[in-house]
């Protein structure tokens, strides 16, 4: 069996392979990269900050592999997939032969296409190495601005300013993260942001960089040239398909197609994490996840199925995101609802919000708030609970509401 990708799911795919015993020698992991499979989300956190060495962050020591007889292919980039022969084509003429494959080559970043994209001073952060790039640039004192208002934004953001730089976000909306959160929400962290010295630059797109004797600019639609030191941009990842084209698997810009055992067309390949496009059994329609923790329960559910285990992926999306002292999680999917419901004392830093369609809880965003909303959240989601939002908004506690025993 080979894991095509080193990430997320790449990690935990192979810690279930240990779990399930599989046998030494039965598995390789083939990645680009030279580090063994490590968690992505320090790096826009405490790694970024410098607070965490590489071995800090990887998913197992490279001892698990050695241990377990796992082969780790590191610096493999794989040009190509020849499903028809089984082999994975890499640098200078290598090829690695697979039985069974899973596909977690998760995402790329989308890049800036304007005039000076490609200076150096300009940043994206998907990688390791990325975030150790960026802190060998932090000086505190200097400017720093930082391109979209994604979770990824907001974080990086964060940790530039902790570490003292005078930062500026700039996005194209008129309001942080208008994808994920409410107007009330985006007005709460707009707030705290603005708090820690951050200067939100709203309805505006970066149209080029300059760097000129005089120093760096970077140039907005509304013609503000903005002095810099350094920039990262946040602007959204998309799935890592190049590899694909032409290929007989079946995929579309909006990645790789599985069934709901995470297979693909092809005989004998699956696919997971970022890359996967998944029928969603609680949503029933497709969805493709680009968080952690479905890489790591769909690296998970892959890896069994691949060791025949037959087990369908059912799970609640959930993401989580840390700025300054502020965390916060997220259930679910909002989309299409018809109705939000508010609980907490938001000047507090406490708050959920409960996204409902037709009555119907479909996504839960908590920040500070008492256990049980984080035990019935999820509950809630995964059984398509009803709820009265009247109730959902006053009740002193969520266990009078719970109707779900026993419903599908
Ligand atoms: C900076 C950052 C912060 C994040 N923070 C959070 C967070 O707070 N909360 C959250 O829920 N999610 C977060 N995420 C998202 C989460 O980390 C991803 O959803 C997750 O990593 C996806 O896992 P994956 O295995 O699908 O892909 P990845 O982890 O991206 O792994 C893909 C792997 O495939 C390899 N690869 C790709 N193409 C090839 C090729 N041709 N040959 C060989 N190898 C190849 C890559 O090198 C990489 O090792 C964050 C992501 C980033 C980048």
């Amino acid at each position: 069996m080979v894991i095509l990708g080193g990430g997320v799911a790449a990690g935990y795919a192979a810690k279930e392979f240990v779990s399930q015993n599989g046998g030494k020698g039965q598995l390789a992991i083939v990645t680009a990269e030279q580090v063994p499979p490590y968690e992505r989300p320090p790096l826009s956190k405490d790694f970024l900050a410098g607070g965490k060495k590489p071995d800090d962050i990887l998913i197992s020591d490279p001892s698990f592999y050695r241990e377990h007889g796992i082969t780790l292919f590191r610096g493999f980039s794989v040009s190509k997939v020849d499903f028809a022969r089984r082999r994975l084509h890499g640098p200078s003429g290598r090829m690695i032969g697979f039985e069974k494959l899973l596909i977690t080559t998760g995402s790329a970043v989308r890049r800036l296409n304007v005039p000076g994209a490609d200076l150096p001073w300009i940043f994206y952060l998907r990688q390791l190495k990325d975030s150790q790039h960026i802190h060998a640039h932090i000086k505190r004192g200097k400017r720093a601005v930082v391109i979209g208002s994604g979770f990824i934004g907001m974080e990086v953001a964060a940790v530039l300013t902790n570490e003292g730089m005078n930062t500026t976000m700039v996005f194209p909306g008129d309001r942080v993260w208008e994808h994920v959160f409410t107007p009330p929400v985006s007005a709460f962290f707009e707030k705290q942001f603005a708090d820690h010295g951050i200067m939100l630059m709203k309805d505006e797109t970066v149209v080029g960089f300059e760097d000129k004797r005089n120093g760096r600019l970077v140039v907005l639609g509304s013609g503000v040239r903005m002095p810099v030191d350094l920039v990262v941009a946040g602007i959204g990842v998309t799935p890592a398909l190049g590899l694909f084209r032409g290929s007989p698997l079946t995929h579309d810009q909006d990645g790789i197609r599985v069934n709901e055992y995470l297979e693909t067309n092809v005989d004998s390949v699956w696919a997971a994490g970022d890359i996967a496009n998944y029928p969603d059994a609680i949503f029933r329609r497709r969805l493709r996840i680009e968080h952690w923790d479905n890489a790591v329960e769909q690296g998970r559910v892959a890896m069994r199925n691949m060791m025949d285990k037959f087990q369908p992926f059912v799970h609640v999306p959930y993401f989580f995101s840390d700025e300054f002292d502020l965390s916060y999680e997220y259930w679910g999917n909002a989309e299409g609802h018809d109705h939000v419901v508010y609980r907490g004392v938001m000047k507090d830093k406490q708050l959920s919000v409960w996204w409902l369609k037709q009555g119907v809880l479909c996504a839960t965003l908590l920040m500070n708030r008492p256990d049980e909303e984080r035990r019935y959240a999820p509950r809630w989601i995964l059984r398509r609970a009803k709820l009265n939002p009247a109730q959902l908004k006053t009740a002193k506690s969520l266990r009078s509401l719970d109707r779900t025993f026993g419903q599908e």
